[in-house]
């Protein structure tokens, strides 16, 4: 008997970690009906585990592919050499109907006794098939008067590449009768038993001198359990991913706090390189490899992945030690430095006081990059964290650092990082961490008495989030009206909370005055007040503004097509408006008579703060950068090419890339096509898996994932039983905790605990269908539950303020459970950034389409506390039914299964679609400002181009140039030529409808949204 655990704060993992197993129990014993012995509801309409159809039955085809039924269960596996003898163990149970005497059902089934027996199998060499076992069930069958049932036993012996192999199936071979659920079997198990075998070997696995590619059996139908000497049916394949942790040294973790780098930041990070380098030594030394070469007989590829790797493990430990080495002889950047470590704690708040030892040694190894920016802005550097983190933590580092060292190089105003999110919904919870960060900045900032704005947070976002401009009257669809906003109760409000004094007293209003739309904070104690809160919402305020760090979505990247303002975000403005809080001026435009974005602002236009050069920003950031793929990635390598060309050209420097990453897989050419730079990662991959120095494995559980694939029934009727079982156990904590807790000999103390992290279940979706259908269920199918089942949506169509309300209420739960939110049907809208400790448990409805979206969806669960993840196979898709074949591969090695991403830069169709945003903008940000007038008319095209005869064609040559088009891209230099040819022709003989500039585009005008593709079939990429 398990002693009981007591109630205490470090009990609580181990508590869960109980609760969880539990849960997967009794899920699966739901599905598979272990429980129950009686039914009034016909088993063949509920239970969807571990059933088996009868084979005559099951084989005909009927269009019912979705809910696939197999007859037949079993293991493939490879005896040892001479191994011909071994047993087989079955068991199954059937259930027969009789008449229902009370209640108002007609039938009642009944569980009948349990068939099990072992056979003795000696396979005969040479022979192909053996059946077995015909005898034993039908004496069996006899013995239960299971009418018309009938079952057994193969051993088919199979050629498997240049080996045989043995699969040993138990099949159904029934004939269907109404008494006994047409034929079916319920429970279904067959067990090999003293058994030799050899592992099979996963060889698709690229770099595989870090996994352990043996696999010991194969499962038919279903999953195999192996013990000693014995390999076992499972109807639950199963992983087990521990916590990752962050310090592997036996010497102890140097004190990396935020306090103690302030004062210090080069002893403590000498004392890391010292421990990282001795790790090293036991992991990555040539010695090392080399023993390891020789024990598990590497091949020669293995052998040569394992040099290549270690030599980009060797560089990674260089530029931490050359972190050290810059703290310690650059006073400023010493000094920027500590003065960041100060801001970061004052924006941890409390809630933790040190990096994790990956983070800091991310920034000593990204130092560099501050002061030598020529040579490190050729490199994209990539942080890969599979396992989650404090990414955002560590960008920010690096953010604040350059905003620092940039006011204290006289950088006094003017974007440092432009920050972009590939999906439309940027999320909330990490723009307020951004938010954090910049207060905790501007306070350091204001104690250094540094001169120049107070640092500020841009947000640049496509859709109607937030407007592009607030005008007087409404002109375009995209505008709003300043009495429009006016009518609004707190309008655009992005944070809720102050990033100051974290209270939750923002309030947003529209100030004529100076035409913003300011945040404000109501506390009265609060650093910021009196003063608006550095947080700009309005694209046209940003522009006015230039926000120290704009974070976004990627399709404005698009506006470099139509919008002068957005060269501020690659170079300088045009000048300053000479009215107070006008700020920025850029082109000039019949409405805006001196570029003042201001409406009707007649003011003049005053000099820049300081040389133009200065102000384009040092970091460009890509988050996520596995989701630009196919016609969206190729889209966005057009326009990352017209940014990185004008900045060039605006400021004589490129940006530094930094991107992340779920997945590396080919990540260096997707890199080279989006960014035409080289790649590096951080952290490289550890040498063996689960035994990293940044990470490696605790002996706490972080997640227990399982598929179930549902027999005979949908996978929707899957998902919503296993809500109700899911809901039902918590219910049941609630309402018998004692009980539930004796189980688990647990202290029912910790009975609260489990309710709050344990009590909303998560279900994924990967198609709004998919979705709706849950959410129909929600309203007919969950009464069975017992109380009302709350549900919330969090997909790409739920609006903005409702994502932000349920956000709130799953993070600070109602204190009544029944007014709590029980179920979250989410889409991959959810897979960015949602980061909610209380959400414990998913159940995925199908498998997404890549294997990037999987770690990131089951990502959002267990982010502190044990979780369990359900998916739930659509096994009539090919792909679902594969990673349902080797699902605990599939979990373990998922970032190596990704298969590559596609993406090319050298579409021509796609440079269709870029082409007249790629020219405009170098109209409109690069030469405009030198022209002789404005260059939206074709009047004002022709003034410039008599000043300026070459100017067409030389920028069709920076177009080809910056896009890397050499001679052998003929199809490309065509379409290029055609475009500029019939630009040119269209501005000669203009049509009548012809306004603009942009109405000469022979094929349309620029993009308004780098997602305007997406609609479209997705590009045939090169890889
Ligand atoms: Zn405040
Ligand atoms: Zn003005």
């Amino acid at each position: 008997m398990i002693s009981v655990l007591p109630f205490s704060e470090e009990g609580k993992v181990e508590a869960a970690t109980r609760f969880v197993a539990w849960l997967e129990d009794r899920a699966i014993a739901g599905a598979r009906g272990d429980a129950e012995e009686v039914s009034d509801v016909d088993p063949i309409g509920k239970f969807w585990l571990g059933r088996l159809g009868p084979k005559d039955e099951v084989t005909k085809s009927d269009g019912r592919g979705d809910r696939l039924e197999p007859c037949a269960i079993g293991i493939r596996f490879r005896p040892a050499v001479g191994k011909s003898k071994f047993s087989i163990a079955i068991s199954a149970r059937a259930w027969s109907r009789k008449r229902n005497k009370e209640g108002d059902r007609p039938w009642l089934w009944t569980k009948l006794p349990a068939i099990a027996f072992e056979v003795n199998v000696d396979f005969p060499d040479g022979a192909d098939e053996l059946v077995l076992g015909v005898e034993e069930f039908d004496a069996r069958f006899k013995a239960i008067k299971g009418d018309g049932l009938m079952a057994e036993i193969r051993v088919v012996r199979r050629r498997y590449g240049t080996n045989f192999v043995l699969e040993a199936t138990l099949v159904n071979t029934s004939t269907p009768k109404d008494a006994f659920c047409d034929g079916r079997l319920f429970e279904c198990w067959l067990e090999v038993r003293g058994i030799d075998s050899i592992p099979f070997e996963l060889d698709s696995l690229p770099d595989t001198f870090r996994y352990d590619r043996r696999v010991a059996a194969f499962g038919i139908n279903c999953g195999v359990s192996p013990s000693e000497g014995a390999l076992s049916t499972s109807d639950a394949p199963a992983k087990t991913r521990m916590r990752p942790k962050y310090w592997a040294s036996s010497s102890p973790e140097p004190d990396i706090s935020f306090q103690r780098l302030e004062s210090d930041p080069i002893a403590p990070a000498a004392e890391l390189t010292a421990a990282f380098e001795s790790w090293a030594e036991t992991a990555w030394s040539e010695k090392v490899l080399e023993a390891r070469r020789i024990a598990e007989r590497w091949t020669p590829a293995m052998t040569k992945e394992a040099s290549k790797a270690a030599a980009l493990f060797h560089d990674e430990l260089k530029r931490v030690r050359e972190g050290v080495a810059l703290l310690e002889g650059d006073p400023k950047l010493r000094t920027a430095f500590s003065a960041m470590n100060r801001a970061m704690a004052i924006s941890a708040s409390g809630k933790y006081d040190r990096w994790r030892p990956f983070q800091f040694a991310f920034l000593l190894a990204n130092l560099k990059s501050l002061v030598n920016t020529d040579e490190e802005s050729g490199v994209a550097d990539v942080v890969w964290f599979a396992t989650g983190g404090g990414k955002t933590e560590t960008y920010l580092g690096l953010l604040v650092t350059a905003a620092i060292l940039d006011r204290m190089g006289g950088k006094t105003s003017g974007v440092t990082a432009w920050s972009r999110f590939p999906l439309r919904m940027l999320s909330l919870q990490q723009t307020q961490r951004f938010a954090n960060a910049l207060a905790g900045a501007e306070i350091v900032r204001r104690q250094m008495g540094l001169a120049g704005d107070p640092f500020s947070l841009g947000f640049l976002v496509g859709g109607t989030a937030t407007p592009n401009r607030v005008r007087k009257d409404k002109g375009r669809e995209s505008d709003w009206d300043v009495d429009q906003v006016e009518d609004m109760v707190n309008p655009f409000l992005l944070i809720e909370t102050c990033p100051f004094c974290r209270q939750h007293s923002v309030t947003t209003k529209f100030r004529r005055g100076d035409w913003r739309l300011i945040h404000e904070c109501s506390n009265r104690d609060c650093f910021s007040y009196g003063q608006p809160l550095p947080i700009f919402v309005v694209d046209e305020e940003i522009w006015r503004f230039l926000p120290t760090i704009v974070v976004g979505t990627l399709d404005k990247a698009a506006n470099v097509g139509f919008q002068p303002g957005m060269r501020g975000l690659v170079g300088a403005p045009w000048g300053t408006c000479s009215r107070e809080g006008h700020g920025f001026t850029y082109a000039i435009r019949s409405d805006r008579p001196n570029g003042c974005l201001v409406p009707d602002c007649r003011a003049n236009r005053a000099e820049l703060p300081m040389p133009e050069a200065v102000f384009a920003p040092r970091f460009r950031l890509q988050d996520e950068l596995h989701l630009l793929r196919d016609s969206l990635g190729a889209v966005d390598a057009h326009y990352e090419a017209v940014l990185d060309s004008i900045q060039l050209h605006l400021s004589g420097r490129l940006p530094k890339i930094l991107a992340s990453s779920a997945t590396l897989s080919g990540y260096e050419k997707q890199v080279d096509v989006l960014f035409r730079r080289s790649a590096r990662v951080f952290p490289q991959p550890p040498p063996e898996d689960g035994r990293g120095f940044w990470t490696s494995e605790s002996d706490d559980l972080m997640r227990r994932y399982l598929a179930l694939a549902p027999r005979g029934l949908t996978v929707e009727f899957a998902v919503d039983r296993l809500v109700i079982t899911l809901q039902g156990c918590v219910r049941r904590l609630l309402d018998d905790g004692e009980a539930v807790c004796a189980e688990l000999s647990i202290s029912s103390d910790y009975n609260p605990f489990l309710v709050s992290n344990y009590g909303t279940d998560v279900v994924y979706g990967n198609t709004l269908r998919d979705l709706d259908a849950v959410m129909r269920s929600s309203q007919t199918q969950y009464g069975a539950v017992g109380s009302a089942l709350n549900t919330a949506s969090l997909t790409g169509r739920t609006d903005f303020e409702e994502v932000r309300a349920t956000l709130a209420r799953l993070e600070k739960p109602e204190d009544d459970f029944s007014s709590r939110v029980h179920l979250v049907a989410a889409s991959s809208m959810m897979s960015h950034g949602v980061d909610i400790d209380r959400l414990n448990v998913m159940i995925m409805l199908g498998l997404p389409l890549g294997v990037a979206e999987f770690i990131q969806a089951t990502a959002r669960v267990g982010r502190k506390w044990p979780a369990l993840v359900i998916v739930v196979p659509k096994v009539a898709r090919e792909r679902d039914a594969s990673v349902y074949r080797s699902f605990p591969e599939f979990v373990s090695h998922g970032d190596r299964f990704v298969e590559p991403i596609p993406i090319t830069r050298k579409s021509r169709r796609v440079l269709e679609r870029t082409i007249s945003g790629m020219e405009i903008a170098r109209l409109l940000l690069l030469h405009e400002k030198e022209a002789p007038g404005p260059l939206t008319t074709p009047k004002g095209l022709n003034a410039w181009l008599k000043v300026n005869p070459d100017g067409l064609k030389a920028d069709k040559a920076a177009i080809a140039q910056s896009l890397g088009l050499t001679d052998r891209d003929l199809f490309l230099l065509d379409e290029l030529d055609a475009w500029f040819g019939g630009f040119a022709r269209n501005l000669r003989e203009p049509g009548t409808d012809v306004r603009f500039t942009s109405d000469l585009s022979p094929n349309g005008p620029p993009m308004m949204s780098l997602r305007d593709v997406e609609e479209q079939a997705p590009v045939a990429g090169e890889s």
